[in-house]
C-alpha cells in the first residue's frame, strides 16, 4: 500500500506519523487525510480545486503543527476553499 508515499512529519514528535491514512471522496471531491500519532489524529481534508491547483507540486506539510506551528497543509486547503 502507499508504495513511495512519504508520511509526514510529526510536528509534536519530530519523527514521522504512526500512520497515514488517505481515500477519496467521490461525491464531494475531496480527498480525506488522517494523520494519526501519540495517540491523537488530526484530519486535513483536501479539495478537488486544491488538487488541481497544487496536485503536481504539492508535498506533505508536517502534521499536527497546528499544535506547535501556525503553517500547515490543512491551512493551505482551507485557503483555497474560501478563494
Ligand atoms: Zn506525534
Amino acid at each position: 500500500m502507499l508504495n513511495g508515499f512519504v508520511l509526514p512529519e510529526c510536528a509534536v514528535c519530530g519523527r514521522s506519523v504512526d500512520e497515514l491514512r488517505w481515500w477519496d471522496d467521490w461525491d464531494r471531491c475531496q480527498r480525506i487525510l488522517i494523520a494519526r500519532c501519540h495517540g491523537q489524529t488530526e484530519e486535513v481534508v483536501l479539495t478537488d480545486k486544491t488538487m488541481v491547483l497544487y496536485g503536481s507540486t504539492m508535498r506533505f506539510g508536517k502534521a499536527f503543527v497546528a499544535k506547535a506551528l501556525p503553517s500547515t497543509l490543512a491551512d493551505l486547503a482551507r485557503e483555497s476553499e474560501g478563494g
